[in-house]
């Protein structure tokens, strides 16, 4: 029905969110949308961070079909197998979140029940032992996944750090060289159309109006679109995610070089994030102001980088939580102006693949069916939902003294979180809401990891015998270890693969 298809969209905002947006909807192009139209203002400019991703942006690039060699060059890109957490649980201790499972269940019953039984008879070996991601990791080793499943060396995955300014330049080209058309200029207001209060057009700096059938609001913590013209209403979570201000930095390469990892380093008063990309280290401190002075969160910051800082820290401020409709009226909102939960987990890109993708499979006509919208917030919910409550759960096991911690250990959590907790508390049972961005070893990762114990492990373990578990076990570790230490060193294998096409 040709005469029913989307005319424009208009797509407001060129960060990150704006042009995977951008990108994403050209499939759609000339079969659901005749045309599409992203404004962004040049002098306003991107939030300018967002470097660590979940495995997830590889299924993005490569609905794209971009070449992914030729997307680490342009993006100063490394790899990353995870997050290691250091002085989270307690000041001194660290813990690996990896993008791989524990090895694979026996008899129906899984690699964490039997780790649990084989502890509870006294054995000390680490979990994270039986982690490929974990254990390559910490060696410094990479090599993408071999594509036999099977195999230890094709049974995990990968995300990446990347420049996220570089990455929307990146993908600029992509939408560009395939129709969609870019109007540098400042939105001044948003109009409205008097019969059913739906966007009717965008007024821009210089007098221009830009209408269309469909808008997304991409336009950051701004919201112009979703919240100051339509007035959606924003949850706010920070009850739970109470971390409101981060400053950001990059500096130079020293110290550890070129992790195979991000890591967060609990602080005083919140965390700090460490990304190594090719040519300089992401930084940041993200802290709760009602904990710690600006000030003070700076300092530590600059205290702790890996080299000499190549910019002055810049402060963002925000607040966590996410809107109630994502999708209201004509209008979608995809990115910061939809919510925003914190960056523990780099989980704010993977919410954006997301929401690009319910949108094209939801994707209306002129007329715009409000069940598509009911579908589209009720799947937005439970994703931001989901992840709210994995990201809470770091901060509410953590047995740290200072004043956050004890905030964070003693406040009221979300009724599924907790009953998400006590069953794994009861059993080593993990139950989840949303299989979308975190599925059972990165759950199990986070309770092991913050020390939350199972009273016991499940009985149905029993029923392989001590020396069979104990055999199976070793020969995990051994197995592991040493497909961990056949991958290349991290930074040898980029330099021989996928050098940065950045000067150096
Ligand atoms: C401290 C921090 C750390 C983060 N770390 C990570 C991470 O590690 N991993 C991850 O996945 N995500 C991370 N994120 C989130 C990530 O940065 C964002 O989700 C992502 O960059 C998308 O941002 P955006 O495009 O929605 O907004 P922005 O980058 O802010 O872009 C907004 C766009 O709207 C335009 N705009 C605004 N107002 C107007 C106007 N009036 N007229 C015209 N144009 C306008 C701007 O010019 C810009 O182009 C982090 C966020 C923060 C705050």
């Amino acid at each position: 029905m040709a005469e029913q298809r989307i005319r424009r969209v208009v797509i407001a905002g060129g960060g990150s969110a704006g042009w995977m947006t951008a990108a994403g909807m050209t499939r759609l192009l000339r079969r659901k949308v005749d045309e599409i139209v992203l404004v962004e203002s040049s002098e306003i400019g991107t939030v300018g961070v967002g470097e660590a991703t979940l495995p997830t942006i590889r299924f993005f690039n490569a609905s794209l079909g971009l070449d992914e060699i030729d997307f680490i060059r342009r993006t100063d890109a490394s790899f990353k197998l995870g997050i290691e957490f250091r002085d989270w649980s307690v000041p001194g201790r660290s813990f690996f979140h990896g993008f791989s499972d524990f090895g694979p269940p026996v008899r129906g019953i899984s690699a964490h029940q039997m780790w649990l039984k084989s502890r509870a008879a006294g054995d000390e070996t680490s979990y994270e032992k039986f982690s490929i991601t974990s254990t390559a990791a910490r060696l410094n080793r990479f090599a993408p996944p071999l594509p036999n499943r099977d195999s230890v060396l094709g049974s995990y995955s990968y995300g990446f750090h990347f420049d996220a300014t570089l990455y929307a330049a990146y993908l600029r080209g992509y939408a560009e060289s395939r129709g969609v058309r870019r109007v540098d200029a400042r939105i001044v207001d948003v109009r409205l159309r008097a019969e059913d209060g739906h966007i009717q057009e965008l007024v821009l700096d210089d007098g221009r109006t830009i209408g269309g059938d469909l808008f997304i609001d991409c336009s950051g913590f701004a919201g112009l679109l979703i919240g100051r013209a339509l007035h959606a209403e924003f949850e706010d979570w920070s009850q739970w995610l109470p971390c409101n201000r981060a400053f950001a930095v990059p500096c130079a390469h020293g110290g550890d070089g070129l992790t195979p990892y991000t890591r967060s380093t609990a602080r005083k008063a919140g965390w700090q994030w460490r990304i190594p990309l090719q040519h300089r280290v992401g930084n940041g401190h993200v802290f709760c102001d009602a904990f710690t002075s600006e000030d003070e969160a700076r300092d530590t910051l600059l205290a702790n980088l890996d080299g000499k800082p190549l910019a002055d820290p810049r402060l963002i401020r925000f607040t966590t939580g996410r809107r109630r409709e994502a999708w209201l009226k004509n209008c979608v909102a995809v990115g910061l102006s939809c919510g925003f939960l914190e960056p523990l987990e780099s989980t704010s890109l993977h919410l954006i693949e997301i929401g690009i993708g319910r949108l094209i499979e939801l994707f209306p006509d002129r007329v715009i069916e409000p069940r598509l919208a009911d579908e589209y917030n009720r799947l937005m919910s439970r994703s931001f939902e989901s992840i709210r409550d994995f990201i809470i759960l770091h901060y509410h096991a953590s047995q740290r003294e200072e004043e956050l911690w004890r905030h964070c250990r003693s406040m009221a959590i979300p009724d599924a979180l907790r009953h998400q907790i006590e069953l794994f508390r009861a059993g080593g049972q993990v139950a989840l809401y949303d299989s979308g961005a975190f599925a059972e070893p990165s759950w199990v990762s986070i309770y092991f990891g913050q020390r939350i114990w199972p009273r016991r492990h499940d009985p149905m373990a029993d029923l392989i015998a001590d020396a069979e578990l104990n055999r199976e076990l070793e020969h995990r570790r051994r197995m592991v270890e040493g497909a961990a230490r056949s991958l290349s060193e991290h930074h040898q294998f980029i330099d021989r693969y996928c050098q940065s096409s950045l000067p150096a």
